[in-house]
This record gives C-alpha cells, structure tokens and sequence, in this order.
C-alpha cells in the first residue's frame, strides 16, 4: 500500500489548523507525526482516516482517491485507533474485537473470523481477558484491545493515534514491535501519532514533525530528531544523545527567550 497526501488544508471553522500537508508514504513504512500539543497531529491523522475532510487537498491510497472509496472499502484498506480507543461501549474483548471483522463480513460470522480474532487475541497477549467487559480493564488494557480491534479488520494502514499513551514501558515496547513487524513482514503501513520523541526515533523510518499545521521537519529520525528542530518547534534545548536505537533526547529547559521563559518571568 502506497500512500500519497496531497496539499491538505484543514480548518475548524475559521480556525485553520492544518496548512499545506504533503507526504509520500512507501509500503512497509512506521511513519510517526510528532510535535507539540494543538500543532494539528490528531487533526492531520482524522484526514487520512476520513474522519474529516480537508478543506482542500486529497489523499491517496493505492492512486485511489478516499474521498472516493464506499465506507466498507474504506474500512478494508485502512484500521483507525483514536486516542483512548473512542467510546467505551458495554461489550467484552471478544465482542469488541470481533467488530473489526464488520468489513469483512456478509451473512454473518464465519469460522475464518472467529479464528482472526483468536490469532489477534493471542498476538495481543489479551486471550485469556476474552471475556471480561471492557469497562472493567484498565487504560492500557483498553489501548491493547482497540489495537486488537483495528488488526482484526485487516487493513493494509494503520492509523494510530497515541497508541501507547497509558501503557507502561514493557507494554510500549510489546506494542511498538507488533506494530513494527507488521509494517516489515506484511508491507502494510502504519502512521501513528506519538508524543514521546525517543519511541519515535526507536521505532519510525519517518517522522514528520509538525509546527502549528504546518510540516516543519520531515525524514529519517537522525536528520529530524536534531537540538536544532526540539529548540524551534517545542521551544526546549535538549540534549542529543546518539544510541543504538537512534538519537536519544534528553530535554534541558526552554530555549531562552522562549514563551514558556517569558511566562514564568511574568508569573
Ligand atoms: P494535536 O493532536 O497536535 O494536539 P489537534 O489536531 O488535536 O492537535 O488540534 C489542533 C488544533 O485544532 C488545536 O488548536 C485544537 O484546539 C483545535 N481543535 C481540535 N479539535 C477541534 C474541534 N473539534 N473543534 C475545534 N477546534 C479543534
């Protein structure tokens, strides 16, 4: 699956958020959006899940516009995870999960769903809570089970937004390898919002760093993980360190001059 994002524009109103947004996206890529808090992350990964629609500009799955795929299509090609899994809805796991085969399905459930699911379960490491309801598990469980859900339904994108926000580091890390070795051995794509710097640059070939709306640094994670870019776009002087696993951050303070300087001078 190849994608292409073409000059999106997107605004609330007339709050425009989201300004000229080109990427091309290769099979077989972990592509990460990072940048700080309102600088359009969740917005720009609504638009390539058709949640929104861009005031202008196009996405492209394959060479086929999406603005153009019936939903079911839709839903075939590409798995959104929205940030804490969206609604809470009184099912089990096993319930929950089995939703994802919804583009699949055609008269019903078949043999060949119940046994995705079960792989799903069992890859997630969540099969023996099958039958819990999900209001009763915690942050993280609840996380393993959306992500549970968009596998499932077997898209060839992943649309993750914050994917390993309330999990504990061992359970990032479980999460993040899944995520990257389904990248690797099924070429699918997987482009996924995450805050913390370091899991990006461990766990992306790509990262595209926003600044409000606006692609402001975009590459490998060597070129855009720089003290350079941290200082600019999150207004923070930081450490670089380089590690086996690319560049590691170590955040200092805000850059003199900065706004989060010049309020604490005025608090
Ligand atoms: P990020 O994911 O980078 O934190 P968002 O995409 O959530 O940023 O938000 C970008 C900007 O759009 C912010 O200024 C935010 O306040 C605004 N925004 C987000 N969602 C809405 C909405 N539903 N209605 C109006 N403004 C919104």
């Amino acid at each position: 699956m190849k994608i292409l994002i073409q000059d999106i524009n997107f605004s609330y109103g007339s709050h425009d958020v989201l300004q000229g947004v080109n990427m091309e996206i290769s099979p077989g890529q972990v592509v990460c959006i990072a940048g700080p808090n309102g600088s359009g992350k969740s917005t720009l990964l609504k638009c390539l899940a058709r949640v929104l629609i861009p005031k202008s500009g196009v996405v492209y799955l394959d060479g086929r516009e999406i603005s153009r795929l019936g939903s079911r299509e839709l839903a075939r090609l590409a798995g959104y995870v929205p940030q804490n899994g969206g609604e809470i809805f009184p099912f089990t796991v096993l319930e929950i999960v089995l939703m994802g085969r919804k583009p699949h399905l055609t008269w019903g459930v078949t043999r060949h769903d119940l046994e995705v699911v079960a792989n799903v379960l069992k890859f997630m490491g969540i099969g023996e809570m099958a039958q819990r309801s999900l209001a009763e598990l915690s942050g993280g469980q609840k996380q393993k089970v959306f992500i549970a859900r968009a596998l499932a339904q077997e898209p060839q994108v992943f649309l993750l937004d914050e994917p390993t926000s309330s999990l504990d580091i061992k359970h990032q890390l479980e999460v993040l390898e899944v995520v990257k070795a389904l990248a690797r051995r099924q070429s699918y794509v997987v482009i996924m919002v995450l805050h913390d710097l370091n899991l990006a640059a461990r766990f992306s070939d790509h990262i595209v760093m926003l600044k409000d709306g606006r692609i402001y640094a975009a590459g490998k994670p060597r070129a855009v993980v720089t003290r350079e870019n941290i200082g600019a776009v999150y207004g923070v002087e930081a450490l670089i360190m380089e590690s086996s696993f690319g560049p590691y951050v170590i955040p200092v303070g805000p850059v003199q001059g900065s706004d989060i300087c010049l309020q604490a001078a005025a608090f």
